[in-house]
């Protein structure tokens, strides 16, 4: 079995690990790099066609956004998620589409004006459509047998709707290993979201870290917190 970590190893986005085991390569989200770019995404060390499945965290484009180019770059396998994550990324992954198409055509016209190369979106609309045909829905608790040794099952992690960790089961070569990829991790006492389901065991722990050093205001706090920035950014509110 091998982890090959090829983003979101130094930096909060573009998340995704390939996990290769029992003859498989598995991706664990295929996320975009979003904000200031301190470490780019190693490249895949496979090619696309030969990656067999993903599995998808949560809708996030950061955890998602670069499924339409890995589709459009020759994977036609299963991308497993939970149904409210499929659901999401069909209109997130649209709308990211429309985003990179309309980036790709304002670069084009400022590049005609001055005479610079024309360049192509990232993908596009169509590209997404076709994706989305590859989701296969799983619901929570549940284990699903991906492959001979590899078993996966999502578990709530209360971070978004539909978010999940995703547990693996490896067998392999008579040794068993539990993988738990963490996905982002939600908080507790949440309004709408159920509380992150405790994992009792894991072998090897990927998990997100993104506020690992930092203590979060208690939840009772955050009317307060939004109504200071509201009337800092406008003062006149409240006062007439
Ligand atoms: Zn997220």
């Amino acid at each position: 079995m091998k982890i090959t970590f090829i983003g979101a190893a130094h930096e909060v986005t573009g998340s995704m690990h390939l996990l290769s085991a029992c003859g498989r390569n598995i991706l664990i989200d295929c996320g975009m790099e979003q904000g200031t770019d301190d470490y780019e995404n190693s490249p895949l060390p496979i090619p696309a066609s030969d990656i067999d499945a993903v599995v998808l965290t949560h809708a996030h484009i950061d955890h998602s956004g670069m499924l339409p180019f890995l589709s459009a770059s020759g994977f036609g396998g299963r991308i497993y998620s939970t149904p409210a994550t499929r659901d999401l990324c069909s209109v997130m992954l649209r709308d990211s589409a429309s985003i990179q198409e309309s980036d790709a055509e304002w670069k084009n016209r400022k590049a005609r004006r001055s005479g610079e190369e024309q360049v192509k979106p990232l993908y596009t609309l169509s590209d997404a459509e076709k994706t989305l045909k590859l989701f296969s829905p799983l619901p929570y608790d549940e284990k699903t047998e991906l492959a001979e040794g590899i078993t996966l099952r999502f578990c709530d992690v209360g971070h978004l709707l539909g978010s999940a960790s995703a547990e693996l089961w490896i067998n392999e070569n008579g040794v068993s290993e539990k993988l738990v990829f963490s996905g982002d991790i939600g908080s507790t006492d949440r309004p709408i979201l159920r509380d992150p389901t405790r994992i009792a065991h894991g072998d090897t722990v990927i998990m997100e870290a993104t506020y690992g050093d930092r203590d979060h205001p208690p939840v009772s706090d955050n009317a307060s917190e939004l109504a200071d920035i509201i009337s800092k950014l406008f003062p006149a509110v409240g006062t007439s």
